[in-house]
């Protein structure tokens, strides 16, 4: 049975009020322990919907190119899904909620190191480590090819992001030796956290992040390019790590209350999925003390209530 989608002129009315709120709200603040991503502009604001028919809408700086960062996990992980399985991943990694921020260290210290979900740091950092290819540039190439598929447009690094990066991720070498020392990095461990900081300082707007979206919406063929980019098998597994993970702290909130698979990014950020139907993305700097941006949520919790579509919804 295929779902309804709302009326285009609903969408955008939704899209369009959604903007207006972001506009009228203030709170959070930009990451700092990523130099670069204090210095973006805090009143950027962005909304965007795309559906199953790759029709778009969008409003406000829709179109302003933004670091990805933690969103890459979501590409990665299909990646790593449609390579070496689901299985696999499970096995290597684990599929459930940390309940702990993303760069938690005490996670893996209560899970015997394992890193339970793809769509934490430590769990991303696996799952770049389960990447094949015959060099970490090969791997690397594979990410971008994948990120790249999923938003339908050739997306690229910037070096300004990727070099802020490097040189302040302390934290995370730290969790990359950890989750090496326990068996649970799969490659050399720097290497394995120099592709997933690649991965994280890639460029994309609202609108690329719907249509990585609405790729999954539409069971892994993105309805821009009309390539299947994802096997619909994978797209399932994808979405119910969203569901639970992909706010992290606030995985659980969002489910209450908007009731969509959603994941975010300290860039700011914002993806949800209504599978079958469309995906909406938001973007606005400033985040809130779990790394979510404030309006993005907003923007993306609005569309969603004035759209009916949360998945509980019968
Ligand atoms: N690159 C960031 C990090 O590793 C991504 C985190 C995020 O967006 N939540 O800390």
């Amino acid at each position: 049975m295929s779902l309804p989608l709302p009326e285009p002129a609903e969408i955008d009315r939704a899209v369009q009020a959604a903007h207006k709120t972001m506009l009228a709200t203030e709170g959070g603040r930009n990451a700092d322990y990523i130099p670069f991503l204090a210095s973006v502009p805090s009143e950027l604001a962005g909304a965007a919907v795309v559906t199953r028919d790759g029709a778009v809408h969008e409003a406000g700086d829709s179109r302003y190119a933004f670091a990805i960062e933690s969103i890459s996990k979501v590409a990665t992980l299909a990646l790593v899904l449609e390579t070496i399985g689901a299985d696999a991943v499970r096995e290597k990694i684990g599929t459930s909620p940390t309940g702990l921020p993303f760069n938690s260290v005490m996670a893996l210290e209560l899970h015997d190191d394992k890193p339970l979900s793809p769509l934490v740091n430590a769990g991303a950092i696996a799952t770049a480590s389960l990447v094949p290819g015959a060099s970490a540039d090969a791997r690397w190439a594979a990410i971008l090819d994948m990120q790249s598929r999923l938003c339908g447009r050739e997306l690229a690094l910037s070096d300004e992001v990727n070099r802020s990066e490097q040189t302040t991720n302390f934290h995370n070498r730290a969790i990359a030796w950890l989750l090496y020392s326990a068996g649970t990095c799969y490659s050399d461990p720097m290497e394995a956290l120099d592709i997933y900081t690649r991965q994280c300082s890639t460029l994309l707007t609202a609108v690329d992040l719907a249509t990585m979206g609405a790729t999954l919406a539409s069971g892994g063929v993105n309805p821009v390019t009309g390539a299947r980019v994802v096997s619909a098998e994978n797209v399932p597994h994808i979405l119910a790590e969203m569901m639970m993970e992909g706010l992290y702290t606030s995985s659980g909130e969002f489910a209450y209350t908007v009731g969509l698979p959603g994941k975010s990014g300290v860039g700011g950020g914002v993806l949800a999925v209504a599978p079958g139907r469309l995906a909406l993305a938001g973007f606005a700097p400033p985040l809130d003390p779990a790394g979510n941006s404030v309006r993005g949520l907003q923007a993306v919790s609005a569309i969603a209530k004035g759209l009916r579509l949360n998945i509980f919804e019968a």
